[in-house]
């Protein structure tokens, strides 16, 4: 297994910061991988790893995982994102200690990075993290957080389903469209409610049932047993739950034309995306569709643009979805849109690009 050192020295990112905090044995590892673009961005996971350096590499292919997001819709920030990588489960005053003292190591850096909510950490967090700096997104409402993402999540997720449904059906009208959603959640929620607005046959799916019920009675829709999910019929199924639902042994089964919603690693691995392909199915990259909730909470924490920016920015995923598409005739859309965020840094980079991102 590769040490601290070869990680670093092997990684194609910018730069490591690493902070060990003593009071709690924790290893604080802030990943920066690309500020082509601007400012690195990307959330705070807290969690247990076997090793620091099992810490730093999921770090590292975060930050990497934020700069194709970012650029993948043309969005002014680049890619960075932060471990803490506790011993234990922390809570009370020992868990506050270690959010101040990252809050105090993330405004030291001076605007090279900004932080926000991920796996293990909640807006609670982030509201005592921004008592040390104001580079952080996600804290809660009554300190001036900008509230939720899902919903704008959600709204990111439906304009790239229409831009799907254009391409595979020639309209990008759902009504009348059968769509499944996974997870009855954050983002589920709100977008069951847009797709049933737009006429589309919902059908709701949930781990736990009775959110599946509650969702589906409030929208009109139907349910469908979890497992029972993957061989229902559908023209879109929009996984909104967990990630790796897409694998070698759901593929088979799916009986939908587009796979399309907000769930982070939705393959679980890259060679599913080929599986999807051989099936003839559509599948929307997770990273470039599920970018609204990031888009919205990056207007509205840190570039301090008007709020009226959020909505018109949070539809253009769906033509970033549509463009991503065009271009995947030349492979699948996951290897279009890897490539299309690529070629956006470079095009900035080199001063060619439209820059008005
Ligand atoms: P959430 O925790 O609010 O909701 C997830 C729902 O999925 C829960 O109701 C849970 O019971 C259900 N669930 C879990 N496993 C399931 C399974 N195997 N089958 C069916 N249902 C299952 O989460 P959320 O905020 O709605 O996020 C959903 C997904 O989208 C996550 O993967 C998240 O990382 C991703 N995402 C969310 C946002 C956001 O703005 N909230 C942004 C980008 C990506």
């Amino acid at each position: 297994m590769a040490s601290i050192q070869e990680r670093i020295e092997q990684w194609d990112g910018e730069s490591v910061v690493v902070r060990y905090d003593r009071p709690t044995g924790t290893w604080i590892f802030i990943a920066i991988h690309d500020r082509t673009l601007g400012m690195a961005m990307g959330g705070c996971r807290m969690k247990v790893y076997p090793t620091p350096a099992d810490a730093l590499h999921d770090a590292q292919r975060l930050a990497a995982g934020m700069t194709l997001k970012w650029a993948g819709i043309e969005f002014p920030m680049g890619g960075g994102k932060a471990v803490l990588a506790i011993p234990g489960p922390l809570t009370g005053p020992d868990r506050e200690g270690l959010l101040l003292r990252f809050g105090d190591l993330v405004e030291s850096l001076g605007g090279l990075y900004g932080t926000g909510v991920d796996l293990g950490t909640t807006p609670a967090d982030m509201s005592v993290v921004g008592r040390r700096t104001r580079r952080v997104a996600g804290r809660e409402t009554d300190v001036g957080g900008a509230g939720d993402p899902g919903p704008w999540t959600a709204l990111g997720v439906f304009e790239g389903m229409r831009a799907a449904a254009e391409r595979a059906f020639g309209s990008a009208d759902l009504d009348g469209r059968t769509v499944l959603v996974q997870g009855a959640g954050g983002v589920g929620r709100p977008l069951a409610r847009l797709l049933a607005e737009a006429g589309a046959r919902v059908v709701v799916t949930d781990a736990v049932p009775e959110r599946a019920r509650a969702l589906a009675e409030a929208v009109g829709g139907t349910t469908v047993d979890a497992e029972a999910a993957y061989d229902t019929e559908c023209d879109i199924f929009a996984p909104c739950a967990v990630g790796a639902v897409i694998n070698r042994e759901t593929i088979p089964r799916l009986r939908c034309r587009i796979v399309a919603g907000s769930a982070n690693n939705q393959l679980d691995t890259d060679a599913d995306a080929d599986r999807l392909a051989d099936r003839g199915i559509l599948y929307i990259p997770d990273f470039i569709i599920n970018a609204g909730g990031a888009v919205a909470h990056g207007i509205l924490e840190f570039l301090d643009w008007p709020e009226s920016e959020v909505e018109p920015r949070v539809r253009r995923i769906g033509a970033a979805v549509g463009s991503v598409l065009d271009d995947a005739e030349r492979g699948t859309p996951l290897a279009a849109a890897v490539r299309r965020a690529r070629g956006y840094i470079e095009s900035i980079r080199e001063g060619t690009g439209r820059g008005d991102a």
